[in-house]
């Protein structure tokens, strides 16, 4: 949140920035964790699987990421490997110092090198004194060293804990891990501290003389009511003005925060209250980030506060799916992967299929929608997925045949962007502007099944949104209801604060009129 903080302000000065994550876990990318080890994977345009953070620069800055903006000791260390195997590396030993620190600091600077940037800003995930992370922070070192201090910059985030019985909080974590850090060989330019209380300047003071920071860079980020609101937070404080300044840049004027302003204040005084339930899984905060928060941009722009929550799709049966969907004023029906949790959703589709609820289907959430229709409007009883019964007559939802020769997990679904045709007419079609063609990004093995078009189409179930050139269904809805709408592909990557996404704008006002009648 401090980097997309930071990113949002240097972008309000006019500067070009990216915001880059460096994730010292072995994996590759995310795409094969389970979400409970780092919540939810987000999907880069250019179809990279990613930490969530990505998720929070895009929301900030409103700047796309690529797959340069992720990289995980396992994208480090395959690339050495692979240069070692090609014979570059002839005759010489290789080694953690040089060539992985020689490569990480590489990718910290490709972005740069391929587009045109004033600023790079590196996170680097974990905390000091993990063994995994120690040749990122042996790379910034020499980063900082070649570069100079006008070139390069450490901010340095640390937890000020409150004890409570003590009334009293702590800055000895803080010093530790400055010293760690200087131990080293890297002196922190700013730090930012994070904190569930106001910090007195002679706190300030104290954390300044102990880790040798200028007091005026040492910046606190309490605890918020949104996360919206640290930008601003961090402008009253100074932290992009101490950042130019401690480079040598003379910063001018305020950074413009006009729309932002604009949002938190919309935000703020937003009256109603939208309670919307996401069926899924996964019980983490984490799991579902892109969706909670691409419903908390629509509800501000229709002046609402939504209340998002979560019911486990493992405990919902036929008897108990009233008491558990009842009151709400729209549903979502997350994506996921594999067997577990997915009869609720079905009977959660189901709900507010014959209850006319909204719903809005994601990803997996689309495909659970056409087979409860299938199900229980077709007729046919065993529709399933493959995914779930291979051995399915009615294989409503199949593998797409690109996936069929496909042994190797990582990587290796439908990804990115994607083009989509809308039918002129449909809801989405509306929602969207009214424009024929949209692109959206994927992260998925399934599709609907064309054989059965006809059917769905014949007994009301619009297949509204196609590809173009490989006709696999995009969007399905239920035009004779007040808004059931199910996407093959995840519109909550792309939605952010000063720009929410249509079908989530879509949804809300639906709710929001649903709620009201
Ligand atoms: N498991 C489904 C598939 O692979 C849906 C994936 C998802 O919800 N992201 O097609």
């Amino acid at each position: 949140i401090t980097a997309a903080s930071l990113g949002r302000l240097l972008k309000a000065r006019g500067l070009r920035v990216a915001a880059q994550k460096l994730d010292p876990y072995i994996n590759i990318d995310p795409g094969t964790l389970n979400p409970y080890e780092h919540g939810e994977c987000y999907v880069t345009a250019d179809g990279q699987e990613t930490d969530l953070d990505l998720g929070h620069y895009e929301r900030f800055t409103g700047i796309r990421t690529t797959r340069d903006n992720s990289v995980t000791t396992g994208r480090i260390y395959s690339s050495v490997i692979e240069r070692e195997r090609r014979g570059d590396y002839l005759g010489k030993t290789v080694q953690v110092v040089p060539h992985i620190t020689d490569e990480i600091k590489r990718r910290i600077q490709l972005k740069a090198t391929k587009e045109d940037l004033d600023f790079v800003i590196t996170e680097i995930g974990g905390t000091i004194g993990d063994i995994e992370s120690q040749p990122f922070l042996e790379a910034i070192r020499q980063l900082r060293w070649e570069l100079g201090s006008s070139q390069a910059l450490n901010i340095h985030l640390t937890y000020v804990p409150f004890i409570a019985a003590a009334g009293e909080l702590k800055t000895k974590p803080t010093q530790t891990s400055v010293k760690q850090l200087q131990g080293l060989g890297i002196q922190p330019d700013v730090l930012v501290l994070r904190t569930e209380h106001v910090l007195g300047d002679d706190v300030r003071r104290k954390v300044a003389h102990f880790c040798n920071v200028d007091v005026e860079a040492v910046i606190q980020s309490q605890d918020l009511p949104s996360i919206y609101e640290v930008p601003v937070n961090m402008e009253r404080q100074g932290l992009d003005a101490i950042c130019l300044k401690k480079m040598g840049i003379e910063p001018g004027a305020e950074p413009d925060l006009g729309e932002w302003l604009g949002f938190l204040e919309k935000r703020k005084n937003a009256s109603s209250v939208l309670t919307i339930g996401l069926v899924g899984k996964y019980g983490l905060q984490d799991a579902y980030k892109s969706i909670t928060e691409s419903l908390a941009h629509a509800g501000t722009f229709h002046d609402c506060k939504v209340k998002a929550v979560f019911i486990n799709s493992e405990e919902i049966d036929r008897n108990n799916v009233h008491d558990r969907l009842e009151g709400m004023d729209g549903i979502v029906i997350c994506p996921g992967f594999g067997q577990r949790g997915i009869e609720g959703k079905i009977i959660s589709a189901e709900y507010a299929r014959t209850n006319d609820i909204p719903a809005f289907g994601i990803c997996l959430g689309m495909q659970m929608m056409v087979i409860e229709f299938a199900r229980n409007v077709l007729g046919y009883h065993d529709a399933d997925s493959v995914e779930m019964n291979p051995g399915t007559t009615h294989n409503v939802i199949d593998l797409m045949e690109g996936q069929k020769t496909v042994t190797m997990k990582g990587g290796t679904m439908r990804l990115g962007e994607y083009a989509c045709s809308l039918v002129p007419g449909s809801r989405v079609w509306e929602a969207y502007g009214r424009v024929d063609s949209i692109m959206e990004r994927h992260r998925h093995r399934y599709e609907f099944n064309n054989l059965f078009s006809r059917e769905f189409e014949g007994k009301g179930m619009s297949l509204v949104g196609k590809n173009p050139e490989s006709d696999l269904v995009e969007i399905v809805e239920i035009p004779s209801l007040r808004w059931y709408v199910g996407t093959q592909f995840h519109p909550e990557y792309s939605s952010t604060v000063l720009k929410p996404h249509p079908l989530f704008m879509d949804f809300i006002k639906a709710c929001i009129e649903y709620g009201n009648s």
